[in-house]
């Protein structure tokens, strides 16, 4: 059913691909759009691909960055012998937000999922077990609570264990299946404070 010119048409069908957009909103945004000034949506579209042009891994804890090194791993205040490994940057967002956590970050991008067919080497895993080749104190895993951050932390604990490098959980108290995006601060503080040693 065309009820609308197919320049509205695909601006709907492109945006409603996003995630968590459903078809009512990507009609919505649509609209929206279509109603903004030229510069408005100059600005926009610029955003959009400067930003996919610009951002890329930082070379040392594979966060999205703008430059090569980011700026939590090039503070020299942060305790680099500490590292804190999520499964995406904005559960290191997360984290940062509570402005307690004094370590870096490793970001795996991704968690092992057999059922997806996400293996060990589709994640940044190999860059991790890198790192731990200078002089580190403890990794912290802060995967995602459900069945594939699990299995992750399982994986890495038993990979990291044999060095003799201190490798810990953080507690529960971040709920089953909880992405750590939407978990308030105070939560994701007490199961930093609560982890435990695997
Ligand atoms: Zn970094």
């Amino acid at each position: 059913m065309d009820i609308y010119s197919n320049h509205i048409n695909n601006l709907i069908e492109q945006l409603s691909r996003l995630p968590g957009v459903g078809a009512k909103s990507a009609q919505r945004l649509a609209f929206h759009i279509i109603h903004m000034s030229e510069e408005e949506v100059g600005s926009l579209t610029r955003a959009i691909s400067e930003a996919k042009e610009n951002v890329r891994y930082c070379k040392e804890c594979f966060t999205l960055t703008d430059e090569e090194v980011c700026p939590i791993c090039r503070n020299e205040k942060r305790n680099h012998r500490m590292i804190m490994v999520v499964e995406q940057t904005r559960d290191l967002a997360a984290y940062e937000k509570t402005g307690k956590y004094e370590g870096v970050y490793h970001v795996l991008h991704g968690a092992i999922s057999p059922m997806l067919g996400i293996g060990p080497s589709d994640i940044k895993i190999k860059e991790l077990i890198k790192r731990l080749e200078t002089d580190i104190d403890e990794v912290i895993i802060a995967t995602n609570s459900s069945l594939e951050g699990e299995t992750t932390a399982m994986y890495l604990s038993k990979l990291i264990k044999p060095t003799g490098i201190k490798v810990t959980r953080i507690a529960s108290g971040v709920p089953v299946g909880g992405d750590l995006e939407y978990i308030d601060e105070v939560t994701l503080l007490r199961a930093l404070e609560g982890r435990i040693e695997l």
